[in-house]
């Protein structure tokens, strides 16, 4: 209840009404903490017998992301992107390159490889991205990784 308030209010901040279907889609990405799909918070909210369209979905999801209340991820060569709820902690993604799947990682370890470049460089470094490409253990098991490891 209280959690709900608070995404009630982050709303309100932002010029936005308080839709019951705004409020449940954000606090569905807030608990999750991963990006996911339209499709997955649709079929999730199913389950839980909550009645929503897909395209109300994806219409609430641009505007939230219009908000930046949440990111939206696209990852290339993959038409459907993925969307998480914007908590502004510094992060890094992992993405699966066979299934598209992106997984975000909040321990960043380039804060010490800053220093050193900024001691090298004379550089004054004002931050960094960094997404990581690979094969999700899922992808693994399914054996999409296999013609990698022979190598
Ligand atoms: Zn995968
Ligand atoms: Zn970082």
């Amino acid at each position: 209840m209280g959690e709900n308030r608070i995404s009630q209010s982050l709303l309100k901040e932002r010029g936005l009404k308080n839709t019951k279907h705004r409020t449940t889609i954000l606090e569905f990405l807030k608990d999750i903490r991963q990006p996911v799909t339209a499709e997955q918070i649709y079929c999730n909210l199913k389950e839980k017998n909550i009645s929503i369209n897909l395209s109300t979905v994806y219409r609430t999801l641009e505007t939230l992301s219009d908000k930046e209340l949440i990111l939206r991820h696209s990852v290339a060569g993959e038409s459907k992107a993925l969307f998480e709820y914007n908590n502004r902690i510094h992060k890094h993604y992992l993405i699966c390159i066979g299934c598209k799947k992106i997984l975000s990682v909040e321990n960043c370890p380039l804060h010490e490889y800053e220093k050193i470049l900024e001691k090298n460089t004379d550089f004054l470094i004002t931050g960094h991205k960094l997404d990581v490409y690979g094969y999700c253990p899922e992808c693994q098991k399914k054996g999409l990784a296999g013609s990698l490891s022979k190598d």
